[in-house]
């Protein structure tokens, strides 16, 4: 695993050294800026950047200081880098991918991480939380944050927790002899003790937050998609360790009594939310709980199961069942007024494609500016770090992504991003 990781850092760090050198101030002439805060956008606006900070957000296109770089952007819409809370680095969606469970080396699953990281940076998403993989999502966000590969800044899960045979359980459809009886250190919690020791091994091993499968899931080698998988006593001591250790919970699921157990248990995000009912609305509005929908993800599944033998025959009626579902209840949640963060799921479909959620959001009924700022300030707020992502102001981390046309006019223009920049280093400039 190291080996492998040390073989892409050598070869990457060589294409892109000369990005790493950026020490004097950037001046940033944009056209439109749509600062992730304000309901309108403004024009003809400049952005300053010092190293990886935004140090000055003025109106007009400023004359820069001395031997300062400019960038002209007077043709497009300058955004806040765009923020993802649900993606999964360590896969991407293939008719093989079940049986690579068994077969892929952590070096394997790490070469192909760098190749989803790097793409959907190029895609303008300059933040993503990875909701669950095996381990090697925390070594990818380690190598990016060193700048030996290409990609988004990462908030980790690390793996997911779930109860045996539970939706995220390591060894679901594998032969008997191959199964074992996975514990805590893999994941896998049954009962309050095992929960918190669970929390503790992630949060060891470099978890940023923590994720956990309330109900069964649509992808899981296992009948039901949608039944509860743990207590509500289970969900409190797990949500109680995370949080005393300043992790946050993200929580997998379907059908509304297990959403109802993890609101209750306070946690901060659920994601899918498929079978959701007004009571479970009313019950996240009541505890603050954020809503991730991944509505890209439940039609790209839909679609997958139509393709014979693309998925397990138990996999197959879940998919074709749940998935279509998940865009009719984001319009009741978004109309319920229940707090929103965009969130998608890529793995489930292909990575890079993230920006075909805010069509669906737009298409469902949200104003493309409140799609915009769930991509952003929302989801900055999700992720507890309001300070330094999700808008284009003084004191922000340099994160700005452009495209040409007017997103608030058509959404469908965030799918071509034309200016990447993260930590104010430019990683996508079109001519
Ligand atoms: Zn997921």
């Amino acid at each position: 695993m190291k080996k492998a990781l040390l073989l892409v850092a050598t070869v990457v760090a060589t294409v892109f050294s000369g990005l790493q050198a950026v020490a004097q101030k950037t001046y940033l002439h944009c056209g439109v800026l749509i600062d992730g805060k304000k309901d309108q956008p403004q024009r003809e606006m400049t952005v300053v950047v010092d190293g990886n900070t935004i140090v000055a957000v003025e109106k007009g296109y400023s004359t820069p200081a001395a031997g300062a770089n400019v960038i002209d952007l007077k043709n497009l819409t300058v955004m806040p880098g765009l923020i993802d809370m649900h993606v999964h680095f360590e896969s991407e969606t293939s008719p093989t991918a079940y049986s690579e469970e068994i077969s892929l080396n952590p070096g394997t699953i790490a070469f192909r991480s760098v190749n989803y990281a790097e793409r959907t940076l190029m895609a303008g998403f300059t933040t993503v939380r990875d909701l669950g993989g095996s381990g090697v999502n925390v070594q990818l966000r380690n190598a990016i944050k060193q700048g030996l590969v290409k990609g988004p800044r990462m908030y980790v899960v690390r793996k997911a927790i779930s109860g045996t045979g539970g939706h995220m359980y390591p060894t679901n459809g594998y032969r008997s002899d191959l199964q074992g009886d996975p514990g805590p250190a893999q994941g896998v919690a049954n009962g309050p003790d095992e929960g918190r020791k669970a929390v503790r091994y992630q949060y060891k091993n470099g978890a940023d937050l923590i994720k956990i499968a309330a109900t069964g899931g649509v992808l899981s080698v296992a009948k039901d998609g949608s039944a509860p998988q743990f207590t509500e006593e289970e969900i409190r001591a797990i949500v109680e360790t995370a949080h005393d250790l300043g992790l946050k919970v993200a929580v997998h699921a379907h059908g509304a009594e297990g959403m109802k157990r993890a609101i209750r248990a306070g946690v901060n995000s659920i994601e899918h939310g498929t079978l959701m009912d007004e009571e479970t609305m009313a019950l996240m509005k009541k505890h603050g709980t954020w809503y991730v929908p991944t509505i890209t993800a439940g039609k790209s599944v839909a679609d997958s199961a139509k393709i014979p033998g693309y998925y397990p025959p138990l996999v197959t009626p879940k998919a074709l069942a749940i998935g279509p579902q998940l865009q009719g209840t984001f319009s009741k949640a978004y109309k319920a007024g229940v707090k929103i963060a965009f969130g998608t799921d890529a793995g489930v479909f292909m990575h890079g494609k993230n920006a075909k959620e805010f069509e669906y959001m737009v298409e469902a009924g949200m104003p493309p500016m409140q799609a915009i700022k769930s991509a952003t300030v929302h989801a900055a707020e999700l992720l507890g770090a309001s300070d330094q992502l999700g808008s284009v102001e003084k004191g922000k981390f340099a994160d700005l992504v452009a495209v040409s046309g007017n997103p608030l006019q058509d959404i469908k223009v965030l799918q071509q991003v034309s200016f990447v920049m993260k930590d104010g280093v430019v990683y996508k400039q079109a001519k």
